[in-house]
């Protein structure tokens, strides 16, 4: 019954025929009227509108303005038997919409991505299978699968056979191909099953007085019923998991919902059993390894308080929680809680902002904390809390800078003299050794001998990247693959291809030559189909599997190897190569994220950075472990350029098929830049961007830099809005780009 339930104070109530204003999902820049049904509606009902011919999906999102032809006004059409959008997540969708300059019926779309939403259950409904294609495509194939792909999007009901054929304007011969060609697929919608509670009074473990400290003062915070974020700053194994976990129970005891953020499915599993232990049951899980008829029920029951906790991708931000707690987001520092996509915006962001609608409280648990985050705390915005040491026996392993400079090593090779004999040792006692390269695949570069040429792709401004194992040439923007070739694709000359540089492959390749007894293994994204096959190889390499793994940032990620006390830095000095005012922070995190796997259990572990540069204050301050001191000064050089933290900026990157036309667009815009002068803010550019072209669409960047009190969003905004956009030219804003 829809008015059965006590309404929350800002929550109104309209009667059949009341004015209301819809925000739709379809690309309009304002609410649109309509009248409330038969039955009445309310603020935050998801409904069913009719929009020209088609019915969208929208939500109440308060009265009517009636400033249209009230004749003309016609009826919401259905009412959805979901839990209405409540204010606090309105006002958080509001907000986001407006802090990245994202229109709010996309902001919709993701707050409202649950398949088959609206749907009774045991009705027969089409989903799309991943985003794969049938073997052989025609053109109403096509027609089906992109119709299928654009709604999806939108978090659209699923079809039912006839309404898919009409909708796409095939048959349903056409739609029955399809699905037995597997690209789509039938189900019944499931009915929901609410999640079994977890049990907050399970016995946790015993902590050690730091964390018993850390443990009280997010209790404390918790049962203030207001928001707050604290930053849990401690190593690898200090037990910061530990620590949140009586955070969850708090919240869980005063029946309140948790979200759990982790940056990579891969390490949900091993979490999700720290729960089942902790907590008794499994918590909801979502993210894109999760079925669709799971993510329909994580969706539903989240949003009827069904659900207690959620352990999940950034995009579970945007569930319609009613009465969320508590925010957890671990390794916050992570790059990929920014991520391109449809909407440009980092989760840690989205989470406070999240949380201080709810009346939540944040916990960001990191042992390389952001610049950002650590800027927060020393501004009395943020608590902090420290684990100084690691739980049990394990230390930090001890960090050491191989000179490279020193080494004796023949071109074409590049696991040091030191890092061998430290190897050596390593495999004399059983124990495990990494090496870490960020560089997936065999050899950065493939070139020609005989003629020079590099082989690029086709379709962006990048070589292709030769991946050994499977015998392909791949391109790390777009995913373009082909088999490796034997003769120059340019010269035609065979047997001439020769790899140029390190990458993990080759490394894997050096090693097992130098040890030829040695189990190498491999662990790098590309190499694993799922995240599933991933965890499985972690699992077994942690029990013991390998000798030698060879990884990328896979590995700086949290997993956890107790044999392992050896990590090697093939090269320290890659991630500061450029221009970008973040590699200083990137470089420091991702080296003591990777130094932190080594030694956790009773062997004391040991790092070696192979650098040329072993004066660099970068590589100093990783060295001596000086962090607070490191973030001082980083801040201090941010804080003198006029950057993120202190200053505002936003990255505007153009693309389009006509590179002319892409640098014309950014021209007018630089000129046009009255809106941002008013604020005091500067344009850079138009240049090239890092990679300029991607997927044959050139791409020019702008950056705009202004003091940080400024009113960034809506001087960009008006700015943008008055340079006329040629129609193939896309443009995408990017506030507090990750790069600058
Ligand atoms: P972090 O999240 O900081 O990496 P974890 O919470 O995962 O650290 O702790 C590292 C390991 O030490 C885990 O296996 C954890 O169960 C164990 N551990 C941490 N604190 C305790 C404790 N007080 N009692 C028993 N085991 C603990
Ligand atoms: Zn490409």
């Amino acid at each position: 019954m829809l008015f059965s339930d006590p309404l929350p104070p800002n929550e109104t109530a309209f009667a059949q025929g009341d004015l209301v204003a819809v925000q739709t999902t379809q690309p309009l820049d304002r609410t649109l009227d309509y009248r409330a049904p038969e039955g009445g509606c309310r603020t935050g009902d998801l409904v069913e509108v009719p929009l020209g011919p088609r019915r969208v999906l929208g939500c109440v999102w308060g009265p009517g303005r009636g400033d249209f032809d009230l004749s003309k006004i016609r009826a919401v059409a259905r009412v959805l038997d979901e839990a209405p959008l409540d204010a606090a997540m309105r006002a958080f969708l509001e907000k986001a919409s407006a802090y990245t300059l994202t229109p709010m019926p996309v902001m919709l779309r993701l707050a409202t991505r649950c398949p088959d939403l609206g749907a009774a259950p045991g009705m027969r409904r089409i989903y799309r299978r991943g985003p794969g294609e049938p073997a052989r495509m025609t053109e109403a194939r096509g027609r089906v699968l992109d119709l299928m792909d654009e709604l999806d999007d939108g978090g659209a009901p699923a079809f039912t056979l006839s309404e898919l054929a009409s909708l796409s304007g095939t048959s349903t011969a056409v739609v029955k191909g399809l699905l037995k060609g597997g690209a789509i697929a039938e189900e019944e919608a499931p009915r929901d099953l609410p999640f079994p509670a977890l049990d907050p009074q399970h016995p946790g473990k015993a902590l050690t007085s730091d964390q018993s400290a850390g443990a009280e003062a997010l209790r404390t915070a918790l049962r203030s019923g207001r928001y707050g974020t604290t930053l849990l700053k401690g190593v690898t194994g200090s037990g910061k998991t530990e620590v949140y976990l009586e955070a969850v129970a708090e919240a869980l005891a005063q029946g309140r919902q948790v979200l759990v953020l982790l940056p990579e499915i891969a390490l949900t599993s091993e979490f999700i059993f720290r729960v089942e232990a902790r907590f008794g049951t499994r918590p909801a899980e979502w993210h894109s390894g999760v079925t669709q008829t799971e993510r329909r029920r994580v969706w539903r029951m989240v949003g009827r308080h069904e659900a207690q906790m959620v352990v999940g991708a950034r995009s579970a931000l945007f569930l319609p929680f009613s009465d969320l707690g508590l925010i957890v987001v671990d390794e916050e520092h992570d790059q990929s809680y920014k991520q391109e996509e449809t909407v440009l915006y980092n989760a840690r962001d989205m989470a406070v902002l999240r949380a201080s609608f709810s009346g939540a409280q944040v916990v960001l648990a990191s042992a390389t904390p952001s610049l950002e985050s650590w800027v927060n705390v020393q501004a009395g915005k943020y608590a902090r809390i420290d684990l100084a040491s690691r739980y049990g026996p394990a230390r930090m392993p001890a960090m050491k800078a191989v000179d490279m400079r020193d080494e004796d090593l023949p071109s074409g090779r590049w696991i040091s003299p030191t890092l061998v004999q430290g190897i050596a040792a390593r495999l004399e006692r059983k124990e495990q050794s990494l090496l870490f390269l960020n560089r997936r695949g065999y050899a950065p570069v493939t070139l020609c001998r005989a003629c020079g040429h590099q082989i690029a792709c086709p379709h962006c401004d990048a070589r292709m990247v030769e991946h050994r194992f499977r015998g392909r040439l791949m391109c790390h923007q777009c995913g373009e693959t082909r088999p490796m070739p034997v003769e120059c694709p340019s010269c035609g000359v065979e047997g001439k291809l020769a790899a140029v540089g390190p990458g993990v492959e080759r490394m894997a390749e050096e090693a097992q030559a130098l040890f030829p007894e040695a189990r190498v293994t491999v662990l790098s994204s590309d190499l694993f189909s799922s995240a599933r096959a991933l965890k499985a190889r972690v699992a077994e390499i942690a029990a013991g599997a390998a000798d030698i793994v060879i990884g990328t940032q896979l590995v700086a990620k949290g997993h956890n190897f107790p044999l392992l006390t050896l990590v090697g830095v093939i090269d320290a000095d890659l991630g500061l190569q450029g221009s970008d005012l973040r590699a200083a922070e990137k470089t420091f995190q991702m080296m003591r994220q990777v130094a932190g796997r080594a030694g956790r259990a009773e062997a004391p572990g040991e790092a070696l950075l192979q650098t040329f540069q072993p004066e660099h204050p970068v590589i100093r301050a990783i060295l001596s472990g000086d962090e607070e001191g490191f973030w001082a000064a980083e801040a201090a050089a941010r804080r003198a350029a006029g950057v993120p933290p202190y200053g505002r900026m936003a990255g505007l990157v153009l693309s389009g098929p006509d590179v002319q036309e892409v640098f014309d667009f950014g021209a007018a815009l630089a000129r046009a830049d009255g809106p941002l002068r008013r604020i005091g803010a500067q344009v850079f550019g138009p240049a090239p961007a890092p990679i300029a072209r991607v997927r044959g669409r050139h791409r020019v960047r702008l950056l705009v830099k202004a003091e940080r009190s400024a009113p960034l969003q809506a001087a960009l905004a008006d700015w943008v809005a008055q340079v006329r956009q040629p129609g193939a030219v896309r443009l995408s804003i990017d506030i507090d780009p990750q790069s600058f």
